[in-house]
């Protein structure tokens, strides 16, 4: 083994990303965790290997042992794969999966969730610091000790608001608040209300903007009164539940934008006068149908040109157009490029990614990894197949002469993890 892989593959990382269960949510589901709980976004290709055959995807176990032989090799796979054999020594295969049932509730027994998570996350796959994204909802459950491990920082996730079509969101609002939210200035002040009370926690390390999954990412300037018109039709609005996703003509409305960039423009303003960094999730979108045109980060370019101030942590290598994010990152200081999750997405894309950005970006401006996960396990497949990445380019560096092996160990130790801990103010 080189040096260099060596370095990489002890060293710990900086986690930028994840959305795992609270010990409460991990502990209500216990007893339910099974081999299909090793698989993560894997559930993603094996709809799209299944095709047409099975419109809401494989689900039953014959469907997944039909469809996993086609797709164990996409990035998606391969995390499964390095998962199951890192933990359990044993290949994810069909003829394997009660034996990796048992190894998973064996793995579990006996321990609480915090000893859980600690075992996973920081014993086995080595992530010191976690970023969890806190989705906003009215329960303040999120804000109390004893959720996560203390390694955690936390995420504000309320970017419903950049995409609100109907009542919902504000309604959310106004549960959490414990009081009516009449008005456009009330609204923005109910937000700023919300940031403030999670910033009490002195967990507040970001806040998180997805609003991708249901919207393109370009971000007009409508005027106070613009959004306010919306704002009153819309408050009036009967919530529709029905699923995000399934509601993009309402979205995509004028009207709709017209309040959902307002307030986009109104989190982004906070985290200015706060020093916060904004997470903003580009590029691919997880599961199947997502709407990839309006996701990559180049869309963003008028917000990152106003903000100045403001550190733009900008996910996911924007994956298919990491190229891109490579420019941006280089001609606006303001941004960082991130690539969790992108590792899994494409790995071969990921290792392009990474070595043309440390070509033409600033070492200290990349992130290298997050895992995205919501299973404390899974980030230690998720980890191992970042730092085989990693551990990949950085030999390529090597042996093209570019970097000797120190400067790489330098490099790795930058990426993996001191450049999070500088950016998010923890200390090492
Ligand atoms: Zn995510």
């Amino acid at each position: 083994m080189s040096h260099i892989r060596e370095h990489v593959l002890n060293h710990d990382l900086f986690c930028h990303h994840d959305h795992h269960r609270s010990y409460q949510e991990f502990d209500a589901e216990r007893e339910e965790y099974d081999f299909r709980h090793v698989l993560g976004y894997a559930s993603a290709d094996l709809v799209t290997a299944a095709g047409t055959v099975t419109p809401r995807g494989p689900v039953t176990r014959e469907e997944v042992e039909r469809y996993w032989p086609k797709m164990r090799l996409t990035g998606y796979g391969r995390a499964v794969t390095l998962t199951a054999r890192e933990l359990f020594g044993l290949d994810y295969d069909p003829a394997n999966f009660d034996a990796i049932t048992a190894a998973l509730q064996d793995s579990i027994r006996g321990r609480s969730a915090p000893e859980v998570y600690d075992y996973f996350v920081h014993e086995r796959a080595r992530n010191r610091w976690t970023i969890q994204d806190g989705k906003f909802r009215c329960s303040t459950t999120a804000l109390e000790p004893g959720t996560h491990p203390e390694s955690y920082r936390f995420a504000f996730r309320f970017d419903e608001v950049t995409y609100l079509a109907d009542a919902g969101p504000i309604q959310t609002l106004e549960c959490f608040l414990g009081h009516p939210v009449y008005t456009l200035d009330e609204m923005v002040q109910g937000i700023n209300e919300a940031i403030d009370r999670f910033r009490e926690t002195g967990k507040l390390a970001a806040i998180k903007i997805g609003m991708a999954y249901s919207r393109d990412l370009a971000v007009l300037d409508p005027t106070r009164a613009e959004a306010e018109a919306a704002f009153n039709r819309i408050r009036t609005r009967k919530a529709f539940w029905g699923g995000v996703q399934q509601n993009n003509a309402a979205v995509n409305a004028p009207e709709a934008r017209a309040l959902g960039d307002y307030l986009f423009h109104a989190l982004v303003q906070r985290a200015a006068d706060e020093d916060l960094p904004v997470q903003i999730h580009t590029g691919y979108l997880a599961g199947n149908w997502g709407s990839l045109a309006g996701t990559k980060a180049l869309h963003l370019v008028p917000v990152l040109e106003k903000y100045r101030s403001v550190r733009f942590d900008l996910f996911h290598a924007s994956w298919p157009w990491a190229s891109e994010l490579g420019a941006i990152a280089k001609n606006y200081p303001n941004v960082w490029v991130d690539m969790c999750w992108a590792w899994t997405m494409n790995p071969a894309e990921s290792e392009r990614a990474l070595s043309e950005w440390l070509d033409a970006v600033p070492f200290n401006k990349i992130f290298a990894y997050g895992a995205d996960t919501g299973l404390p396990w899974s980030n230690v497949g998720y980890s191992l197949q970042a730092k085989i990445g990693i551990a990949r380019v950085l030999e390529q560096k090597i042996d093209a002469g570019y970097m000797d092996e120190a400067t790489a160990r330098e490099v790795a130790s930058a990426i993996m993890l001191e450049n999070g801990e500088e950016f998010y103010g923890l200390a090492g």
